[in-house]
């Protein structure tokens, strides 16, 4: 991860946990440089002590042992000989919004990101759709050119309402025109959607509008990040007064089949791996795989009462990714079922559901 700039320029939206009360600003290219020499330096010393150990410069368990068992190492030695040892070639450029540098700068930090470090394979980054759309399609390829393989955008809705009341900054045709400006500009795009994020209130607006404005776009990729709501979002006030009101699991598991029913035209992949989703398994690459998805949505659907809860039981603590789960391991599920049933014994069904919304905002 190398931080070009610090915090988020817009800081605005409701749900979001991050940066709030952390002042934007923008690092200097020299600066920046000033990183990437230092990681090159750091990578060349670690390569060396490699050789001088007879690894022949393959940074291997030994090589890392020895980084990590010496006082004489810091934390970015650590850092870089960890990077080196996955061999990934990713790098993550933060923090939440970096195409909002200058084109020419930020072109300068990708060039000597890949210049200095040919080791790199992959550079991504965030961005705002609002600020992505400010700059030309030329000016967005010249900085693929220069080294940004892939953006993560924070679409989060396409409805225009909910995005004017969630604070998001930007409407569903900008965001439109921001992803196919991306598109054409030859960068791989992933947008984020939120299930939940319009609540009991707006969730089917919510999901049929977000999907047409990624029938617009078509991404490369639609990732699944489902609203959880921690005392310390804006949101949460709304929550208190009463004048939102989240969705329960098998509203969103609704809400989420309208979504991916309402998807068409586009052939972009879906994921759902994040530990905040219910169901996991909706994912795959569209058109092949939408009736896929579908089913694994009506397959919950269709479970009993009982079963469902177990799922939801299992899934947030961490015990299961699917629902064939449940028939998977008995042990597991008898453990589940007496879980549940001494939860309702003592404190009812709010007692169950409220320790289930406790274990997913673990994650948070
Ligand atoms: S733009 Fe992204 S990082 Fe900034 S406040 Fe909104 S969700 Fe958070």
């Amino acid at each position: 991860m190398l931080r070009i700039t610090r915090n988020c320029p817009w800081n605005q939206c409701l749900f979001c946990p991050v940066y709030k009360k952390r002042k934007f600003s923008l690092r200097s290219v020299e600066e920046i440089e000033g990183d990437i020499q230092t990681v090159r330096d750091i990578a060349d010393d670690i390569k060396a002590l490699s050789w001088k150990s007879g690894n022949r410069g393959i940074v291997d368990d030994q090589v890392v042992s020895g980084i990590f068992g010496s006082p004489r190492y810091s934390d970015s030695y650590r850092s870089v000989a960890m990077w080196l040892y996955y061999g990934t070639g990713a790098c993550f450029l933060q923090d939440a919004d970096n195409l909002i540098m200058k084109t020419a700068d930020l072109v300068k930090v990708l060039h000597s990101l890949r210049t200095k470090l040919p080791e790199i394979t992959r550079v991504t980054t965030y961005t705002r759709s609002r600020t992505a759309l400010r700059k030309s399609v030329e000016s967005l390829k010249a900085i693929r050119e220069a080294g940004l393989d892939r953006v993560h955008a924070g679409l989060e809705s396409g409805y225009d309402p909910l995005l004017k009341l969630m604070r998001k900054g930007v409407s569903g045709a900008q965001q439109v025109e921001a992803g196919k400006k991306m598109v054409a500009a030859g960068l791989e795009l992933s947008e984020y959607v939120m299930p939940g994020l319009g609540g009991q209130e707006m969730w089917q607006e919510h999901a049929v509008e977000t999907a047409n404005v990624l029938n617009q776009i078509n991404p490369h990729f639609i990732r699944l990040r489902s609203l959880r709501v921690p005392q310390r979002v804006p949101l949460y006030q709304k929550l208190v007064e009463g004048s939102f009101t989240m969705q329960t699991d098998d509203m969103l598991a609704e809400e989420i089949r309208v979504f991916i029913g309402t998807l068409d035209g586009i052939t972009s992949t879906v994921t759902s791996d994040h530990i905040m989703n219910l169901l996991e398994e909706v994912s795959g690459r569209l058109p092949e795989d939408k009736e896929k998805m579908l089913k694994v949505i009506r397959d919950y659907q269709a479970l009993p009462d009982d079963e469902r809860l177990i799922y939801r039981m299992g899934r947030r603590g961490g015990a299961y990714r699917s629902t064939q789960d449940l028939r998977g391991d008995p042990v597991t599920y008898e453990k589940l079922k007496n879980l549940v049933a001494s939860i309702e014994a003592k404190e009812g069904m709010e007692g169950v559901e409220k320790f289930i919304i406790e274990m997913v905002d673990r994650y948070v």
